[in-house]
């Protein structure tokens, strides 16, 4: 807790303790229960207390929020915190960090770590490491033994543990032999398969999308059809098991129109789509800049498309992140031999919003029923909702807020954007959750008596200001 606070505060933000704050004038937006209304909003003791006019006659902390959006809190289900083994990169104190500061109150962290997360011992190791912060951290375990695809994992004391997900994320689980019975225990302990879909034989070597620019680069491709039979398999095998499957980061037209066609048949998988597969291509890659280098790898503007409208008429059900933070030196190697990754949690809310949000083609209510309702319903979480006696797990974000991302002022340890120098509008305020309220804090100190800022963005009741 104290170490969190900490890195907060030095990072620019900043941790309301009191008891009851009241959030006043901001836009109030929860798809579940089809609330979009500007109302005053009211915390006491880590629950929402009041929803409405504020009664004038309430004593606490009231922070002027007009023109602000509150939401459900945004939940990232594909992030790697790269804890325990690789801490150069992130730990997970640093990838909670960066979370808050990309708008999310909780993630699910992939197991590919050293050792990976096959054990209950390592499930408890990583909630530790979360614990006393406003990001709830949820391990998703691995499907097999060291993520290694020989032996499964023990899937049964992992999720008597709490685990609600598992995956071999990093790799795909080869055999279909090991899948199959994979999506049986699935099913017997009600936890969803998350696959990385990739056909491991028709990938090797490749190092990005498989096409006329892989051509012109000189690079060995990773053909889209390596999705394809992948998604084909794992839906085929799902169908057949009844196991629960969530696709990962999916990345084709063909994939997405599997999962459409499957949905269609009324099977009962989901998926799950990142911010740069919906806005970066693989012409991006002329300059043989690595941290444009991700696994699977940047399409084409025609899969950028098609999943932009399977994510917007809900054949897509997430947008996850799969944040993959690398030091600059692993990067810093040639693009073949370049790690595959990209950072993604700072960013997620901002580049959505700007490059999707705002040029209308995604719908303000869909992308936080995206973001925030759809990922915790897939791994089987408590929803977060904006009602009256729930806790308080918020979003608070500023729409027209307007920035640049620059890749050495991450709250990461790592610096691998791709979106580095975007100019961006639309970022996180603060977020609330687990009883504790973090605010940006030039947001908080921008009240108007010393603002050289045009806008304010929050003002603070005084005791607030010394504080
Ligand atoms: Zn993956």
């Amino acid at each position: 807790m104290s170490n969190f606070r900490i890195n907060l505060q030095q990072t620019g933000w900043h941790c309301l303790t009191d008891e009851r704050i009241a959030f006043i004038g901001a836009r109030l937006i929860d798809p579940q229960i089809n609330l979009d209304a500007v109302q005053d909003i009211i915390i006491e003791s880590g629950r929402i207390a009041h929803i409405g006019k504020f009664p004038a006659n309430w004593q606490g902390e009231r922070i002027k929020a007009a023109g602000n959006i509150i939401c459900p809190g945004f939940f990232d289900m594909h992030t790697h915190l790269r804890e325990p083994g690789f801490e150069h990169k992130e730990s997970v104190l640093s990838g909670c960090l960066a979370a808050a500061a990309g708008g999310f109150t909780g993630v699910a962290c992939m197991p590919n770590t050293d050792p990976a997360i096959d054990t209950p011992g390592i499930v408890q190791f990583i909630r530790q490491q979360a614990e006393g912060q406003p990001v709830e951290v949820h391990p998703v375990a691995a499907v097999t033994k060291g993520r290694k695809g020989e032996v499964l994992s023990e899937m049964v004391e992992l999720a008597e543990c709490g685990v609600t997900a598992f995956s071999d994320d990093g790799s795909p689980v080869a055999s279909a032999g090991l899948m199959r019975r994979a999506m049986e225990y699935a099913k017997m302990l009600k936890a969803v398969i998350i696959e990385h879909c990739e056909e491991p034989t028709l990938t090797a070597n490749g190092v990005m999308h498989e096409g006329a620019f892989s051509t012109r680069l000189g690079l060995p491709g990773w053909p889209s059809v390596g999705e394809e039979l992948a998604v084909q398999r794992n839906i085929s095998l799902a169908g057949y098991t009844g196991g629960r499957l969530h696709i990962a980061h999916i990345s084709t037209r063909a994939g997405a129109e599997l999962v459409r066609r499957a949905k269609q048949e009324g099977m009962n998988i989901t998926a799950e789509v990142t911010p740069q597969h919906l806005t970066l291509t693989c012409e991006m890659l002329t300059g043989y800049d690595s941290d444009f280098k991700v696994n699977p790898p940047l399409r084409e503007t025609e899969d950028c498309e098609i999943l932009l409208q399977a994510l917007a008429d809900g054949v897509i059900d997430c947008i996850a992140t799969d944040h993959a933070p690398h030091t600059d030196d692993e990067k810093a190697v040639e693009f073949i031999r370049a790690p595959f990754g990209m950072l993604g949690l700072e960013t997620a809310l901002g580049v959505i919003y700007t490059k999707l949000v705002l040029s209308g083609k995604l719908s303000l209510t869909r992308f936080i029923d995206a973001m925030s309702v759809k990922p915790r319903q897939i791994l089987n979480l408590p929803a977060a909702t904006i009602a009256v006696g729930a806790p308080a797990n918020l979003t608070i974000f500023d729409p027209n807020l307007k920035w640049t991302v620059d890749r050495n002022k991450m709250n990461s340890k790592s610096h691998n954007t791709p979106f580095h120098s975007w100019e961006l509008t639309g970022r996180a305020v603060g977020v609330v959750n687990r009883g504790i309220v973090w605010m940006i804090k030039q947001a908080l100190l921008c009240y108007p008596e010393q603002s050289e800022v045009s806008r304010p963005l929050f003002q603070m009741s005084a005791s607030l200001r010394s504080a």
